[in-house]
């Protein structure tokens, strides 16, 4: 690590404003502002080229888990470096691509059988699409007009244009409208402003019936439905009222329709469960999994499916049932090495365990901040939070997004030594599961007084 140098930060602060595109951001706000340049980690902390250490409060955009330079996870990396680090999966196959499946349809819901490899959740959503979309003309029945898909208003699937196609936030995705396919939408289970107009209490869970609906209207169009299990994360952490990822699986079996969970952002551990689905006992069609999968390490991802799907593509040379999709890096050995070994971790730590604790105390922590003046409501499942803003909190009324109070409390909260990254005006907490309780008192308490800072006038 290079000693902490004024002039070397600065260097690379102007290299990083010449030469760098970040991901979702305005980059005139970014040339404008001071980036903080990570050197180094360590657990739960990020350390900066200044040797300043800043709690990784999202970890590092929801993907570690069990924090950073974790012995173990660095020792498997290492050891399948003095092996390999990459070698295809296109007519080859390797030990810990292999191991790591088999790893996976151990503790995925029951029926998912069959890994698909990638290396993005964006590109496991890509593939669950064109399984569930050539799935009905190969099956054993064929149903060729399903060439459609269903989805939730603001959820979000990643930023390729089939997964772009089936989001709905239009913030992100409104200016592509005209190169996507159509998705047939039903409303956000999004009861702190809901868009049937109800109220939890009296509401009957309306919003499953207009998806109910959305399926019998239109389902025989349908390949299949794509959802955020539980928790929308992007589109601003809306927690789904119990009993809805049910209601929505029973809507499939009842029309027919594929279900796909993407659990990219949910899966491993962060909603309490290994899986977002085992909390309503929903066993999908197809998962998505990405961001934690190699605890956060490499890029990696996987696109489970039950073995009637896969069965599906089965066939002669001649009846081109292939699934023709493939990525250069899929099954990277290094990215399987490092998932393989945070499955032991949460084996032999007991992380679930762990994770329940955890959400404990990070629901007593953030009970105050829900009485804050400027506080509409704050959202929790497990270690995924998401505290909105509100400029007038009796009307629900929301600042104008212009004004950037999300940016300012996360801004007022790196003074504090805590790294954030917000949902326009919803401050995100998701912290890697190695945290303190100290650094979690520390993180709350950083979002309390930056939300105290950024909304007080
Ligand atoms: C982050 C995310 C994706 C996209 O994953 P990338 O690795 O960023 O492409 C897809 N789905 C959900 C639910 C996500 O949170």
């Amino acid at each position: 690590m290079s000693a902490p140098s004024a002039a070397r930060t600065r260097r690379l602060r102007d290299a990083d404003k010449a030469h760098l595109w970040h991901p979702f951001t305005q980059m005139a706000e970014w040339a404008a502002g001071e980036p903080v340049v990570i050197e180094a980690g360590e657990r739960e902390f990020l350390i900066d080229t200044d040797g300043r250490r800043y709690i990784d409060g999202v970890a590092s955009l929801w993907c570690n888990l069990h924090g950073h330079r974790r012995p173990e996870l660095d020792e498997a990396v290492r050891r399948q470096l003095g092996r390999i680090a990459h070698s295809t999966l296109l007519g080859l196959t390797s030990a810990p691509a292999i191991e790591l499946a088999e790893r996976l349809v151990g503790i995925a819901p029951r029926g998912l059988t069959r890994v698909f490899y990638s290396d993005s959740g964006a590109a496991a959503v890509e593939i669950a699409l064109k399984m569930a979309f050539q799935y009905w003309r190969q099956c054993a029945r064929p149903e060729p007009q399903r060439t459609k898909f269903a989805g939730l208003a603001l959820g979000y699937h990643g930023d390729t244009l089939g997964a772009v196609s089936v989001g709905g936030i239009d913030v992100f995705h409104g200016i592509f409208r005209p190169l996507l396919f159509e998705c047939i939408r039903a409303p956000a289970p999004y009861c702190y402003r809901c868009p049937l107009g109800k109220r939890r209490e009296s509401c009957g869970m309306a919003c499953a019936d207009a998806l109910e609906q959305v399926l019998a209207s239109r389902g025989r169009e349908v390949a299949a439905l794509i959802l955020e299990p539980l928790v929308q994360g992007a589109g601003g952490m809306i927690v789904h009222p119990e009993g809805y990822l049910g209601r929505a699986a029973e809507a499939c079996r009842r029309h027919n329709v594929l279900l796909i969970a993407d659990e990219v952002a949910t899966g491993f551990g962060r909603t309490g469960r290994m899986f977002a689905c085992e909390h309503e006992g929903v066993r999908p069609d197809i998962m998505c999994l990405g961001k934690g999968i190699s605890g956060g390490y490499l890029p990696l991802a996987a696109t489970l499916a039950t073995e009637r799907i896969y069965e599906a593509f089965l066939g002669g040379p001649a009846e081109n049932r292939t699934f023709f999709h493939g990525h250069t890096y899929t099954g990277n050995a290094l990215a399987c090495a490092a998932g393989l070994a945070s499955l032991d971790i949460f084996e032999k730590d007991r992380v679930l365990d762990r994770i329940a604790g955890l959400s404990a105390r990070l629901g007593a922590l953030l009970e105050p901040l829900a009485a804050m003046l400027h506080v509409g409501e704050v959202r929790r499942r497990g270690l995924m939070a998401g505290i909105e803003l509100a400029a007038d909190r009796a009307t629900r009324a929301a600042y104008p997004p212009a004004e950037r109070r999300g940016r300012q409390a996360c801004l007022a909260a790196r003074e504090r030594g805590v790294w954030l990254r917000p949902l326009g005006d919803v401050a995100v907490i998701m912290p890697p599961y190695c945290i303190s309780d100290e650094s979690l008192a520390r993180l709350v308490e950083a979002v309390r007084m930056g939300i105290e800072e950024a909304t007080a006038t």
